[in-house]
C-alpha cells in the first residue's frame, strides 16, 4: 500500500532501520535525566534548527501534539483574549478549544478562496492572533505576504498552526512568535510528538503572565529545555527519531524548492486531467495538501478503485469530507509513489 494521506501519512523508509538503531543504542530505555538523554535532546534541537533555519533566539520544545499546542497557548500566552483568523476545520477547532479554555476566543472567519483582510481587523492590547499556515482540511495556504502584512501591523504575539507545512516549506519565522506542528505530517515521522518553536517576545510575554499552574504550562516546560530536560517523562523514541530524520534531510530551502515544484506539477497535471481543485484561487492553494472535488458517489468510487490498487487517498476532512479526496505532498513520499498515483488518476479520469 502506498499513502497520500495528509497525516497519519508516510513516513521516511529510513525510520524502520532508526527504530532498531534506538532500540540497539539503549537510549529509548535510559532515564530522561540522564547524560546521555540530554546530549541527544541537545543535539536534537540543534539539528531541527540547523535543516528548518530557526533564528538562533528561537526556542525549540518537544511536547505531544499540536492539540497540545492550543492547549499551552490557551494556558500560558492569551491573559484574556485571541482572535482566530480561519477558514477551515482545524482554525476552527483551534478557535473552540481556546474558547473552552480562555472564554475570550473571537473568531474572524474568512471564505476560503481569499486571503483574509486585515482591514477589517482590530486587535485589542495583548491579544494573540492565531492563524492556520496551511489550512488541512481544504487545501489553503496563507500566501507569506499576508504574514509580513500582519507582523508589520502589529506587536501582539502571533501563532501559527503550521501542522502542514513545517518541515515541508521554508517558513518566515520572523513573521510570527509562536509556531507548532505535529510530526506526523510533513516530517514523515509516526506521530505521537509535537513541535513548539517561539520567539523571545513569546517567552517574554509568557514571564509576564507567570501562569505556571499546569504540568505544560510554558515556562514549566521552558526551564526543563533549557537544561535539555523535559517537565515529564517524554516521547523519547520519537525526540531520538525526529532527530535522526533532521540529520538525514536536506536543508529545507532545497526541500521546499521539491515540494513547490511538485505541487505545480499537481495542480497542472489534476486540472489537464478533468479533475477538479477544491481551491479556484491560485493564490491561496495549499503546496502541500491538494484537495480535489467531486460529487460524493464519485469520490467513493475513486477512494475504493484507489485502494483495490494499493494506494491510499486521503478522505476529505470537515464539510468537504464527502465531497472531496486530498493528496499529501509531503517530502517524504517519493516521484515513484507520485508516478503511480498519477498513472492511477489518468485511468480513471472522467474526460477521457
Ligand atoms: C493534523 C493537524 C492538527 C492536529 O494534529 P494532532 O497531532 O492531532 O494534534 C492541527 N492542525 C492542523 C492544521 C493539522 O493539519
Amino acid at each position: 500500500m502506498i499513502t497520500f494521506y495528509p497525516g497519519p501519512s508516510k513516513v521516511y523508509p529510513q525510520v524502520g532501520p532508526y527504530l532498531q538503531e534506538a532500540v540497539e543504542s539503549g537510549l529509548i530505555s535510559a532515564n530522561h535525566r540522564s547524560e546521555a538523554f540530554m546530549q541527544m535532546l541537545q543535539h536534537t534541537v540543534l539539528s531541527l534548527k540547523t535543516k528548518l533555519d530557526v533564528p538562533d533566539d528561537y526556542e525549540v520544545y518537544f511536547v505531544s501534539s499540536a492539540t497540545e499546542c492550543w492547549e499551552i497557548i490557551a494556558q500560558s500566552l492569551i491573559s484574556a483574549s485571541s482572535t482566530h483568523i480561519y477558514n477551515g476545520a482545524f482554525g476552527e477547532k483551534w478557535m473552540q478549544y481556546t474558547h473552552k479554555i480562555t472564554a475570550g476566543a473571537n473568531a474572524f472567519y474568512f471564505d476560503s478562496e481569499t486571503v483574509p483582510d486585515l482591514n477589517k481587523l482590530y486587535f485589542q492590547e495583548n491579544e494573540v492572533i492565531c492563524v492556520t499556515h496551511s489550512e488541512t482540511s481544504n487545501g489553503t495556504f496563507l500566501p507569506s505576504s499576508f504574514l509580513s502584512e500582519l507582523r508589520s501591523r502589529t506587536e501582539n504575539l502571533i501563532a501559527v498552526d503550521a501542522t502542514s507545512s513545517m518541515a515541508g516549506v521554508a517558513l518566515p519565522w520572523q513573521n510570527a512568535d509562536i509556531w507548532y506542528a505535529s510530526v506526523q505530517k510533513c516530517f514523515g515521522l509516526p506521530a505521537g510528538l509535537g513541535v513548539m518553536i517561539v520567539s523571545p517576545r513569546a517567552v517574554r510575554r509568557a514571564e509576564e503572565i507567570g501562569e505556571n499552574k499546569h504540568y505544560n504550562s510554558l515556562l514549566f516546560i521552558r526551564d526543563n529545555f533549557l537544561k535539555f530536560q523535559t517537565p515529564y517523562t517524554p516521547n523519547t523514541l520519537g525526540i531520538y527519531l525526529i532527530g535522526k530524520v533532521m540529520e538525514q534531510v536536506e536543508q529545507i530551502e532545497i526541500i521546499s524548492e521539491i515540494i513547490q515544484q511538485r505541487a505545480k506539477n499537481w495542480y497542472q497535471f489534476l486540472a489537464e486531467n478533468g479533475y477538479e481543485l477544491l481551491v479556484k484561487n491560485e493564490a491561496v492553494r495549499s503546496g502541500t495538501v491538494i484537495a480535489v472535488h467531486a460529487e460524493k458517489t464519485r469520490i467513493a468510487e475513486l477512494k475504493k478503485a484507489a485502494k483495490q490498487d494499493g494506494i491510499t487517498l486521503g478522505n476529505g476532512y470537515g464539510k468537504d469530507k464527502e465531497t472531496s479526496f486530498r493528496i499529501a505532498n509531503f517530502p517524504a513520499i517519493s516521484d515513484e509513489e507520485i508516478a503511480v498515483l498519477k498513472g492511477f488518476l489518468i485511468r480513471t479520469a472522467s474526460n477521457k
